[in-house]
């Protein structure tokens, strides 16, 4: 068994655990194997879960909103202080460009633990006084309280992202928390635990266990019945066996999944910035975005000169290895997903798609033909029930159709199962905010993307999730109000 081997981080230390499994880390660039991976099993599932439970007894349990805060700048601190490791790891981990990273990834990441520590600190009690029959009355005040043990699953796409947004207002708000990484992606992770140490975090207030979802780490972690609530970002298909886990014990689930999002073009826009909006929206990441926009609706009298200038834009996008700073896009994250990419570019193709740019595998330097690269693809044709306009692809590729009317378009971006994200551009903010306000979604941008404001409500509808983070709604999911009426 390999000593370099990535190990699960319990009650403070790394261990390789006792499963005696490993599995591989590979490099999406060029399928290089990265490291081996020590796979979690129910015993370190166990061991992690009972460490959280110690943590919630120890010092963390009574520890004030202000020296928890304290500990929480120290993460983001630590964080900041090792950024090129974390850089290195995220890029290795999944490809993307280090300048994509360098201000978006490892940026967040530290920012996470910051917006949680002042969220807590600024969160008022409240309290009623009511009235008594014997005239003396009685107080009633809420106290928040955490919820105990927090199972934390996360995906690929945006590893330390993604798994800190939730970490971060979980400790603020006092409770412990179990990880299950990606198995994609477990390194900067695995690298938290370090930094957690550093800051002052007591043992067992952080944990991770490495491993796959069925038969391993996830669904013992969901299983488990001392884990108190389970917070998850991923597939809709994966939420929905999560909350099936859930339902045993009555946990409660915090989803953030899959989406179809729309962008919803008209013809009084600034196409510029539309075009560079929507660029983003559907190439950044390599698509591997879950508000990333797979849809495009364009008002009629302007849909030609868009189409000509999103091939243009396809087309000027450089491929290329996480250290090369004028690369605009890496691979996919694995070859299993880059199958699954090509097979929705084949089937575009078979049901008669206008391919307008991409479509294939790009040709790569020979030292990178064993990584998971696609080209960006831009389609046109479709009716608006076929596979390509329905099911969530998470590449870069994007369908693009015509419409008439406002009506019409709001119509046809609300069917979908999905609601997570989408996009308006138009210089007429009547309509913007009448059309937006219609959006059946739990994120809305008009003439932006992806601008995020930590403080402000996180999630989907419909099949796109359950529940909000962000600022104050986090509070909702990682605290228990309990309310404590004191007779005077
Ligand atoms: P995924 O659902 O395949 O895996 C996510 C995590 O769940 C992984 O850690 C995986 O090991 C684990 N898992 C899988 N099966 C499990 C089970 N039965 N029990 C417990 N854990 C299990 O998702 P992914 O492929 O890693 O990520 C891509 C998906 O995530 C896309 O659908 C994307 O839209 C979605 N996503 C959503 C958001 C959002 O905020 N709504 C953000 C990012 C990604």
């Amino acid at each position: 068994m390999s000593d370099k081997a990535v190990k699960h981080f319990i009650g403070g230390s790394y261990t390789a655990g006792t499963s005696g499994k490993l599995f591989q880390d590979i490099n999406p660039v060029d399928g290089s194997v990265i490291c081996d991976v020590h796979e979690g099993l129910k015993p370190e599932v166990d061991a992690a879960v009972t460490a959280a439970q110690q943590a919630l007894r120890g010092p963390w349990g009574k520890m004030t909103i202000e020296e928890r805060v304290a500990i929480l700048y120290n993460v983001a601190d630590g964080i900041n202080a090792r950024f090129d490791e974390f850089l290195e790891a995220e890029c290795m981990d999944t490809g993307k460009p280090k300048s994509l990273a360098r201000h978006i990834d490892i940026p967040r990441g530290a920012a996470n633990f910051k917006a949680f520590a002042e969220v807590i600190k600024n969160e008022p009690t409240e309290a009623f006084s009511m009235a008594t029959p014997d005239g003396a009355g009685a107080l009633n005040y809420a106290l928040r309280t955490p919820k105990g043990v927090i199972a934390v699953i996360s995906p690929w796409n945006l590893p330390l992202l993604l798994m800190t947004w939730k970490v971060g207002p979980a400790l603020a708000c006092g409770n412990t928390v179990v990880v299950k990484p990606s198995e994609e992606t477990p390194l900067t992770t695995s690298l938290l635990g370090e930094v957690m140490n550093e800051a002052g975090v007591p043992a067992g207030v952080f944990n991770v266990v490495n491993g796959f979802g069925p038969d391993s780490a996830g669904a013992y972690l969901t299983e488990h019945p001392d884990v108190d609530a389970i917070t998850f970002t991923g597939e809709t298909t994966t939420g929905t066996a999560i909350m099936k886990a859930a339902a045993v014990g009555m946990r409660d689930v915090s989803m953030e999944l899959g989406g179809k999002n729309p962008a919803i073009i008209f013809a009084d826009c600034d196409m510029d910035k539309a075009i560079e909006g929507v660029m983003r929206s559907v190439f950044a990441n390599c698509g591997q975005v879950c508000l990333g926009t797979e849809r495009v609706y364009v008002e009629r009298p302007i849909f030609d000169e868009f189409v000509a200038r999103l091939k243009q834009g396809a087309k000027g996008l450089k491929l290329g290895v996480p250290n090369d700073d004028a690369a605009n896009m890496g691979p996919l994250i694995s070859k299993e997903h880059q199958g699954k990419v090509l097979g929705y570019y084949a089937l575009a193709k078979e049901l008669g798609a206008n391919i307008i740019t991409g479509g294939g595998v790009p040709d790569m330097d020979d030292t990178l033909s064993g990584g998971a690269w696609v080209e960006p693809t831009i389609w046109t044709g479709l009716g608006d029930d076929s596979a390509i306009m329905r099911e969530e692809i998470f590449g870069p590729c994007c369908h693009i159709s015509p419409f008439t009317e406002e009506d019409e378009v709001i119509i046809r971006a609300n069917d979908t199962v999905y609601g997570l994200a989408c996009s308006i551009w138009t210089e007429n903010l009547s309509k913007a905010h009448r059309v937006a306000g219609q959006i059946e979604s739990g994120l809305i941008w008009v003439n932006s993307w992806f601008l995020r404001d930590l403080r402000t409500p996180f999630g989907g509808s419909k099949q796109s999730g359950i529940g909000r983070e962000g600022g104050v709604h986090s509070l909702e999911f990682y605290t228990e109000m309990r309310n404590i009426c004191v007779k005077l």
